[in-house]
This record gives structure tokens, C-alpha cells and sequence, in this order.
């Protein structure tokens, strides 16, 4: 019996149920694989838990200066052990996923030194970090040079040309494990290993660091499993688990995290300094929770997928391939239908539910942006949120969800919405 009365109190016909259950129904297997995945990393989280001895105190944080932060000091050795690094930087003061990266790359280069990203362009937000868009502060404003190798058409990598770009001067080589807002594929960690044993192997002094932005606990292994020096990201993303406020991660070899830390707070100072506030609990609770709210966001977009190709729509990733991230686009080929998506979205979110999504010409893009996110947290994105340039294709990208009922019922909303103002045909 499919519980259909709850959904009829959020205005879904029981036809659009139906042929979204159906979906569901057809994906069992894919879910099967996800929580076996969760559960692994879930046991991985504990495991590195219960080896530091997390206490009650941990929770309590520090002010001021911060010295001899117990919690602070015990959840950077949890995270080294998860990610099997030496060290880690775990700090409320890393403002978000960009400051992370620009962090670990301020500190890790001098001036002299070229980093190369054989993966193509980096995430848009990292273009003024390097200075490829001309920005106060940038690398390049700091005497850092900077290469590129773009990828195959195939989206493989193009190892004659990097091989080519690795010089005298290369220090750092960055890895953008997901595609973030681009159309090229993400990388699995075991081929993020292929590209950084190629790269060691003509250099093995290299600094190889990954942004792992959007792909921690998706799979058994991370970067730093396969030879990352230095793994990235945000904890407003899959490893806070929705429960971090804010905050970003740098785990890797002792000497890359030091250099982080003396850059973050100060030379001399380092990771001695720097308050945890009222932070840790949430930090601590988040990344608990991190591995099972990584798989109800994989889980929606899988059944998201599945059922706007089943509408006919393209989606990348499709239903049938591997996942690296949390992050599904679909093309709607037309702007009524992708705000009709975002709308629904929106619709079935816990917080602001009442508003409706509208374009607006969002700074540094080039035309209207929109955004659905009823978020607990501001800008949070590994809650249910959705975005998208408003311009042919009209692709919209989504990530995240606390939990698999909400990804779902958020999907079902924007079927319907589509549906009411007869966009789509349900057969
Ligand atoms: C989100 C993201 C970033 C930047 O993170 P912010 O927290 O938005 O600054 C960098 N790289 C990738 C791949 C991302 O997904």
C-alpha cells in the first residue's frame, strides 16, 4: 500500500506518485550499493572516533586565543585518520570551500613557483585566487605562474601535454575531483590516483592536492588514499553533514597542513591558536552524521535522474552511470520548465517554503542566475539545493539532501509543478 495521503496534503496528483514511485521501485539495487557504501564509511568515521577518544569534553570549545583546544586538537586528529593523512587543519576560522583551497595554495607556493591543473579550468570562484581573472591578491599578483592542460574530448585525460607542462618550476599540481558547474565528467578516486602516480612519476617532489569539494564519503577510498599530498574542501558540503555552520578542511602530509596553518593564523603561531567557540559539537555531530546524509543525497540524485530520463530530459550523470559527487544537472532546454523545477524544489523545503524562486542577475555571470534552497544553514549545499544560469541549455544543478524522503519529495513536487502547467507528459 503506498502511503498516498500525506503526499495529497502537498498538492501531488496521485498519477505523478505513481510514475515517481515506479521510478524508485526500479532503483533498488542502486540504493542497495549506496547504503552499503554509507555503512562503510559510517564505520570508518567511529572507528577513527572511538581511536582518539573523543570525549563530552570535546564538545565544549574555547574562546579567545584558543590554546590547548582538546576538542579542536582531537577532531583535526580524526579527520588525519579518516582521510589517512599525516595532519589537518579542521577550522571554523576557514571561511568556506574557496578560502580552503586558497589557503592551501598560499601557503604551499612561493613566489617562482607554477602550479598546473591538468584537469582544465578550476572552479570558477579559484579563476581570482590564481589570477587568471585579474584580482587583487591573486597568486599571479605574488610572482606564482600558472599552466593548464585541458582535458581530451573524451574527458580523459590528456597525459602527453601534461607531461609537457611539468617543469622545473611546478610545485603544486591541482585536481578538481568534481565537475562542479561544468559539463565534462567527475573523477573517481582510483582515477584521480592514475593522473597523480603519472604526475609523480616525473616529478615525485610535487605537491599533488585534490579539491574534494562535493565527493568526500561517495566512495570507499579518498584522494589521499591514492597518493593526494593534500585533500580540500568545505565543511558546509558533505563532510559537515549539514550540521557544520560553517568552516573548510585541509588534511595532508605534516608539512603542507603547517604551512595552511602558519598562513590561516600566523607564523610562529600555527595550529596552536584559533578558537573553536561553540562550534565542535556540530562539527563532531556533522561529520557522524556525514556518511549516511552523503547517500540520501546520492540516492535523490540517482531517483532524479532517473525520472527526468524517463521524462526525456538529459541528465548527466545518467541513471545507469557511476557517481562521483552529489551533483546532478538536467537540461531543460526551456526556461519555463527549469523554473517550474526550481519552483517545486522550493516548494518542499522545511524553511521558506512560502517563497518563490526568481532570476535575478546574480554578480559575475552573465546573465540571470536562479536558486531554490529552503536551507537551516545560509548557502548550505549539502542541503537540497538547486541552481542554474537562466540560457540555453537551461541546466540546472542540484545537490544535496539531509535525508532521502525530503530529496524526494522534492522531486515529486517539481514533477508536479511541471505537470500542473502541462510541461511534461506522464504516461
Ligand atoms: C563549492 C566548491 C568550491 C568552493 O566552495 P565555496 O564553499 O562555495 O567557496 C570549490 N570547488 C568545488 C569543486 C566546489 O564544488
Amino acid at each position: 500500500m503506498k502511503n498516498t495521503n500525506i503526499y495529497n496534503e502537498f498538492g501531488i496528483d496521485d498519477k505523478v506518485l505513481e510514475f515517481s514511485e515506479n521510478v524508485i521501485d526500479s532503483l533498488k539495487e542502486r540504493f542497495e550499493a549506496i547504503d552499503r557504501m554509507a555503512e562503510i564509511n559510517q564505520l570508518k568515521v567511529i572507528k577513527a572516533m572511538q581511536k582518539n577518544n573523543v570525549s563530552e569534553a570535546c564538545m565544549l570549545g574555547t574562546t579567545g586565543y584558543g590554546y590547548n583546544d582538546i576538542g579542536r586538537e582531537t577532531l583535526e586528529k580524526v579527520y588525519a585518520d579518516i582521510f589517512h593523512t599525516e595532519d589537518a587543519l579542521v577550522r571554523a576560522q576557514i571561511t568556506c570551500g574557496t578560502h580552503a583551497l586558497a589557503l592551501a595554495l598560499m601557503s604551499n607556493l612561493r613566489p617562482g613557483d607554477e602550479l598546473l591543473s591538468p584537469v582544465g579550468k578550476p572552479y570558477d570562484t579559484l579563476e581570482e585566487v590564481i589570477g587568471i581573472r585579474e584580482s587583487k591578491g591573486s597568486l599571479k599578483e605574488y610572482g606564482v605562474s600558472y599552466r593548464q592542460v585541458d582535458l581530451l574530448p573524451d574527458g580523459s585525460f590528456d597525459y602527453e601535454n601534461i607531461k609537457k607542462a611539468i617543469n622545473d618550476k611546478t610545485k603544486i599540481v591541482t585536481i578538481q575531483r568534481s565537475k562542479g558547474y561544468q559539463t565534462r565528467p567527475s573523477f573517481g578516486v582510483k582515477q584521480i590516483g592514475e593522473l597523480i602516480s603519472f604526475v609523480k612519476n616525473i616529478k615525485p617532489e610535487v605537491i599533488c592536492m585534490v579539491d574534494n569539494c562535493y565527493g568526500e564519503f561517495v566512495e570507499e577510498n579518498e584522494p589521499s588514499d591514492v597518493g593526494a599530498d593534500m585533500v580540500v574542501g568545505s565543511l558546509i558540503k558533505n563532510p559537515g553533514g549539514g550540521l557544520a555552520p560553517l568552516g573548510g578542511y585541509i588534511c595532508g602530509k605534516k608539512e603542507c597542513v603547517e604551512n595552511a596553518a602558519y598562513r590561516l593564523t600566523s607564523p610562529g603561531l600555527g595550529k596552536e591558536v584559533g578558537a573553536s567557540l561553540t562550534v565542535l559539537r556540530d562539527f563532531y555531530q556533522g561529520l557522524f552524521l556525514a556518511p549516511c546524509v552523503v547517500a540520501s543525497s546520492l540516492k535523490g540524485a540517482l531517483f532524479a535522474a532517473a525520472l527526468y530520463e524517463k521524462l526525456g530530459f538529459k541528465v548527466v550523470p545518467d541513471s545507469k552511470e557511476e557517481r562521483h559527487d552529489i551533483i546532478q544537472a538536467i537540461t531543460f532546454n526551456a526556461e519555463d520548465k527549469m523554473i517550474s523545477f526550481c519552483e517545486g524544489i522550493q516548494a518542499s523545503s522545511p524553511v521558506d517554503s512560502f517563497v518563490k524562486p526568481e532570476p535575478w542577475a546574480m554578480p559575475g555571470y552573465d546573465c540571470n542566475v536562479i536558486m531554490a534552497a529552503g536551507n537551516f544553514i545560509s548557502g548550505s549545499s549539502i542541503e537540497l539545493s538547486a541552481d542554474g544560469p537562466v540560457k540555453p541549455p537551461y541546466n540546472v544543478y542540484f545537490q544535496g539532501g539531509l535525508t532521502f524522503p525530503h530529496v524526494k519529495l522534492g522531486m515529486i513536487k517539481s514533477l508536479q509543478t511541471l505537470y500542473e502547467k502541462k510541461l511534461v507528459d506522464i504516461k
